[in-house]
């Protein structure tokens, strides 16, 4: 590296760590919690570029950055414990009054950093041109897309932004204005009708652009040759993004799916011809997004009872009166399914197994609270089985993942109903 091209700054460099080593061996109190908690620290630093310094050889150094970089240790973290090595060779060299060292060592600084910013920025392209490669391939595989091509075409837009700023060229750059892209155009558009909800939609309008203003942002800094740093920070802003807007057009596609695909027509909700596919397009979204969903499933308890004592028709009526409870407990966005008679299964999008657990509790002390009207009121009950999906846990998604998903969940509410009944599992 060019820092180190010169002799006399090697020299200055070695010397100036040897004489931190010898007056301050310890860490500095500031370091203590950063040391302890995280795996890059002040003293690895230390001794890595005494080390790459002694023997001349900057690759040691450059493969620190690499780990960092493959590990996704935050450049930002370098950055802070590199800079406080600067600042503690700063204070010894004016403790001394070499003002013209201090001086030498915050250029000779600001040159090393920007070098292994340059290093580490080229690992996480690479390493996010993976990732956003992979997110694409599982939303391009969903056969049913509705509105998720809007996620594939930013994930796309991400590709372009990716190696705009890879070959440094600003020509390369995606769109920029918001609303000329599909997903803007859209959002602007048949998407308010379908949100409704004013402050949401102006919450995804926030982040949408947010995710479009990082090209100009990028495109201000590709052009200096010293911010790699920024550059990195920006696109791992943008990575943020884009998993966020990618959720949120998940949980917007499954407004539509409630709303367009055919009903069950005592309950009005999904029916079961639909959910292997539904649930198999879920765990896509789960992939491509990075976020875990969760199935809920439940029974009504002994109904066989209420049917055999008040008739086939007071049955119906209680379970419309439950499909009721269960649309006004429900976000928007969650799949509901009529899964047999009187069993119903709900995805919950970008939900973890604790916020499912919660829903469920609340759905379960819900029914349990509100009868059906009829002479004399008629109290339900029903059993719960919970199951997370973390995409995590799977590679590719078929139909028997799909039915293991089911299994999983249903054996936990056999559970349930073993366990007495009118409870969550
Ligand atoms: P458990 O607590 O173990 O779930 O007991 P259960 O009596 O609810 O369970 P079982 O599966 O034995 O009985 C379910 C009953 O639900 C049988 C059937 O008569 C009734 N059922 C299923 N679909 C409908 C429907 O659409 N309308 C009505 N009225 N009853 C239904
Ligand atoms: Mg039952
Ligand atoms: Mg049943």
């Amino acid at each position: 590296m060019a820092a180190w091209r010169s002799p006399a700054n090697r020299q200055l460099l070695e010397r100036m760590l040897a004489a931190l080593e010898q007056r301050h061996p310890s860490i500095p109190e500031s370091e203590i919690v950063a040391a302890e908690s995280l795996s890059l620290n002040w003293p690895n630093l230390k001794t890595c570029l005494a080390e790459s310094l002694g023997c001349d050889d900057e690759t040691r150094c450059q493969s620190m950055m690499r780990e960092l970089a493959a590990t996704d240790t935050p450049f930002m973290l370098f950055s802070y414990q590199f800079g406080t090595l600067r600042n503690q060779l700063l204070k010894l060299a004016l403790e001394d009054g070499a003002i013209a060292d201090a001086q030498q060592v915050m250029a000779l600084f600001e040159e090393m950093e920007e070098n292994f910013a340059a290093v580490y920025l080229e690992i996480f392209l690479n390493r996010l041109g993976t990732r956003n490669h992979l997110r694409l391939s599982h939303i391009r595989a969903l056969n049913d897309k509705n509105l998720l091509s809007y996620f594939e075409s930013h994930l796309e837009w991400m590709a372009a932004l990716i190696e705009a700023t890879r070959a440094r060229d600003p020509l390369q750059m995606p769109e920029l204005n918001p609303n000329h892209c599909q997903f803007g155009r859209w959002l602007n558009d048949e998407g308010a009708r379908l949100i409704r909800d004013n402050s949401h939609i102006a919450e995804i309008r926030e982040l949408h652009e947010a995710m479009h203003h990082i090209i100009a942002e990028i495109d201000e800094l590709i052009v200096q040759p010293r911010a790699s740093g920024p550059v990195y920070a920006i696109l791992k802003k943008a990575e943020t993004y884009s998993l966020e807007l990618g959720n949120e057009i998940s949980l917007l596609n499954s407004i539509v799916i409630m709303s367009v695909y055919s009903k069950d027509t005592l309950t009005g909700f999904l029916s079961r011809r639909f959910l292997d596919r539904v649930l198999a397009n879920q765990m896509e979204i789960a992939k491509a997004t990075e976020s875990a969903f969760s199935v809920i499933m439940f029974d009504i308890d002994h109904f066989k009872d209420l049917n055999d004592r008040y008739g086939h028709q007071t049955g119906d009526l209680a379970l419309e009166h439950l499909a009721g409870i269960v649309r006004d407990t429900l976000r928007q966005s969650d799949l509901i399914f009529r899964y047999g008679g009187e069993e119903f299964l709900l995805v919950c999008p970008s939900t973890r197994q604790a916020q499912a657990r919660l829903l469920a509790e609340k759905l379960r002390l819900r029914i349990e609270a509100c009868p059906v009207p009829h002479d004399p009121p008629l109290p339900l009950s029903a059993s719960f089985g919970v199951s997370e999906v973390a995409p995590a846990s799977y590679e590719i998604v078929d139909t028997r993942l799909v039915h293991e998903v089911i299994a999983a969940c249903d054996g936990k509410l056999y559970a349930a109903k073993r366990g007495g009944r009118n409870r969550v599992v």
